[in-house]
């Protein structure tokens, strides 16, 4: 595993084939019978019209391979971006990807002939949080994933809220409606001022200079540009005011926060606990912390499904 990796022990237990399918690139492993994860392995994530066909493959290819070395592989577990209905065992909807309404656990069953759990990389990973990371012991609580876009599992009483997979689409909540246009066609989504991509993009616009991400605009700013000072504090006062609108919705105790956008530490989280004990109340004003499974919490909550279906 990459330096940064969580250490699980899911207990012993069937070996499963764990995949987490990304915008850009598929993360897969093996949970062995010990219940500890195999090193990672990272492919490109196929496109094209064929994309489903693709990632089928890519899916029976690593199953083949864990079978190899793990005979007593008992099922897959799977998660896929986008809106995803995982008890239909749909994934409903992907824009980056380009699918509709595909039933990935049943092709990959008939491919495989294995059982499959079936998730949301997001709403896995917020689940793996819960049951073995930041959020661990929490009942109200929402982990939230800001990489290149930005989406939140929240749970509620201690369970999910899922909505058949319509539930989370935080980074399209609207936090200022004279924002930047977004790619849904709304204006000012929580994403088109928060995202990695949407820091990086708003410097350059700002300033005509590209910069590769937006951990390059935090050090700008650190080193005092006042264009890059600007977009990293409106990017804090939009998760700040996205955070406000969970607060009045479902009031989470702790909001854990993930994704690449998390590894800029205090910078981030030192002036976003300020903004939220500033603008949060009369709400509950949620504990903020990092998240502590990080870049493979969709591998380890697809570990969780796999499992559970393996069962
Ligand atoms: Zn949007």
């Amino acid at each position: 595993m990459r330096p940064g990796a969580v250490d699980v022990d899911l207990g012993p237990g069937a070996s499963v084939a764990v995949l987490d399918v990304g915008g850009t690139e598929i993360k897969s492993s093996v949970l062995d019978g010990g219940g500890r994860l195999c090193p990672v392995v990272h492919s490109p994530t196929p496109r094209g019209a064929d994309v489903v066909d693709r990632v089928v493959d890519a899916v029976a290819a690593h199953v083949e391979l864990a079978r190899a070395s793990h005979p007593d592989l008992g099922a897959v577990g799977l998660v896929v971006p986008g809106i995803v209905d995982p008890e239909r065992g749909r994934a409903v909807f992907s824009e980056n990807l380009g699918w509709r309404d595909v039933p990935f656990p049943d092709l990959v069953a008939a491919r495989t002939l294995l059982p499959v759990g079936f998730g949301h990389d997001v709403a896995t990973a917020g689940r793996a949080e819960l049951e073995l990371g930041a959020a661990l012991g929490a009942r109200d609580a929402a982990v939230i994933i800001v990489g290149t876009g930005i989406a939140a599992a929240s749970f509620v009483d201690g369970s999910p809220l899922l909505a058949h997979g319509w539930a989370g689409e935080l980074g399209h909540s609207v936090v200022d409606p004279a924002g930047p246009e977004c790619v849904c066609g709304a204006r000012g989504c929580l994403e088109a001022i928060a995202s990695t991509a949407a820091i990086a993009r708003r410097y350059a616009a700002a300033t005509g200079t590209t910069v590769p991400g937006s951990r390059e605009v935090l050090a700008l700013a650190e080193a005092g540009d006042p264009a890059a000072r600007g977009v990293w504090d409106g990017a804090v006062a939009a998760l700040a005011a996205g955070i406000r609108q969970l607060a009045a919705i479902t009031s989470p105790e702790l909001v854990v926060l993930g994704g690449g956008l998390s590894r800029a530490g205090d910078a981030l989280f030192a002036p976003l606990a300020q903004a939220l004990a500033r603008t949060v109340p009369p709400h509950r004003v949620p504990v903020l912390r990092p998240a502590a499974i990080g870049a493979y919490a969709g591998l380890v909550g697809a570990a969780l499904l796999g499992r559970e279906a393996s069962r």
